[in-house]
């Protein structure tokens, strides 16, 4: 770890972007070059006053002219940009050595994987990225010799599990030399629901994760678990595994956060409170550690760690997810598209929770079968997906 590696925040303003500035602020482990959001002025401008960077981005031009005029008003150095292409600008720029990409959805997938054309460090939270365009994120990391730290928790677990010479893409195989992976999850705070009330549930209640504190659309796909059917893809994308090699397992508690699985039978977990501050330290000092801020874990005192089989009539966003997985690319993409329409539906109370697995259901079957080889296929892709997405909610609107 450099003190001084110059660190871009993309998606500052979120749950993830304020737990990375918290780790830089306690740390010391990187100083701010750009930090960016959609439209959210009075955060970003709190922000700005913190750490002074270079930029700040917000993608909305009307919020930024807000931001600009506020800190020219305060004597700022910070120059202000706006629009989606400024996102690509501050994590591309030749002073940056650090991305970390946590902005929510596709709207993520360009700057990322701009990042990675660039060979950044990218510090990889924004999952959605991988789902829709894992073949051609992972070629774009090896052919610029990009580091891809995994941010999502469980993924950091397995990165820490895995045998040193098989961690980052291009190296040796990880699939011959372990067994498989096993992918913990939490179940979200719907597991012991009566199957009958999944039905009403509000979106308050969707987003009341029972261990982490996270951003909306994380939180109803915790609840549904599209996350992990998002994660599937993204461990078969990071980690070069076939699908076959991925395990799902239901572990209440959230204290180990995924498990490597070798040949002569051992299984090497990786634990620690549910503090995404952990893995984003992890992240940021990699290969060396710092402290994250995160409570120890105490062991004595933590409750029974249990492990259980998903219940896929339960959470048939699950066994989505990993049928997309094994039908690859164009399916992930409209299974991601359709989710991120649904989701936002759900949580503007148009639809009921169990219409989240119908939209994709039908979206996925619907969905063009082809190659998704460039960034300008992948979201056509993208977009004839939410437009299908779109039509399933007006159909269950007239019904
Ligand atoms: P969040 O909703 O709290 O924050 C999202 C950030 O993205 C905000 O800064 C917002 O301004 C920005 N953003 C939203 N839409 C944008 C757009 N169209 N253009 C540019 N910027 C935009 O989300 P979060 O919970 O911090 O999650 C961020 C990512 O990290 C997601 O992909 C999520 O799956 C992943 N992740 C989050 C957690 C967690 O604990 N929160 C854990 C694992 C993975
Ligand atoms: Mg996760």
């Amino acid at each position: 770890m450099s003190g001084a590696q110059w660190v871009t925040v993309l998606g500052a303003t979120g749950s993830i972007g304020v737990s990375t500035l918290d780790v830089l602020d306690s740390s010391g482990a990187g100083r701010v070059f750009a930090l960016t959001a959609r439209h959210n002025v009075s955060l970003l401008l709190e922000q700005c006053r913190r750490w002074q960077p270079v930029y700040a981005v917000l993608v909305d031009p009307q919020a930024a002219a807000e931001l600009a005029s506020q800190l020219a008003a305060e004597g700022s150095p910070t120059e202000v940009l706006s629009g989606t292409d400024s996102l690509s600008r501050v994590a591309c720029d030749e002073r940056v050595d650090t991305v970390m990409a946590a902005i929510v959805g596709a709207a993520g997938l360009v700057p990322t994987l701009d990042a990675a054309r660039a060979g950044k460090k990218i510090l990889l939270a924004n999952k959605e990225a991988l789902v829709m365009a894992g073949e051609l994120f992972m070629q774009a990391v090896r052919e610029n010799h990009a580091t891809i730290l995994p941010i999502d928790s469980e993924h950091n677990a397995i990165f820490q599990c895995l045998p040193e010479q098989s961690r980052l893409p291009g190296q040796a195989a990880v699939g011959n030399s372990i067994r498989r992976v096993l992918l913990t999850a939490s179940g979200g705070p719907f597991l012991e629901l009566p199957l009958e009330d999944l039905e009403t549930v509000t979106p308050e209640r969707a987003c009341k994760h029972p261990n982490w504190s996270m951003g909306q659309k994380i939180s109803v796909d915790s609840a549904s678990m599209m996350n992990k059917g998002l994660e599937f893809i993204e461990a078969c994308h990071l980690f070069a595994l076939p699908p076959s090699q991925v395990n799902v397992l239901i572990h209440p508690q959230s204290i180990v956060h995924s498990m490597v699985e070798y040949h002569d039978g051992s299984v090497l977990a990786q634990m620690g409170s549910p503090d995404m501050r952990v893995p984003i330290a992890y992240g940021l000092a990699w290969p060396e550690r710092i402290p994250s801020g995160a409570e120890f874990l105490d062991l004595v005192s933590s409750a029974d760690l249990q492990f259980r089989q998903p219940d896929l009539e339960r959470f048939p966003c699950l066994a989505l997810g990993m049928e997309a997985a094994a039908r690859g690319g164009a399916t992930c993409i409209a299974v991601n598209a359709a989710n991120e329409v649904a989701v936002e539906a759900f949580l503007a109370g148009h639809i009921r929770f169990t219409d989240i697995p119908l939209v994709i259901r039908q979206t996925m079957h619907q969905a063009a079968c082809r190659e998704a080889e460039t960034v300008a296929i992948i979201l056509r892709l993208d977009a004839e997906a939410r437009q299908l997405a779109n039509e399933q909610l007006e159909a269950l609107a007239r019904s």
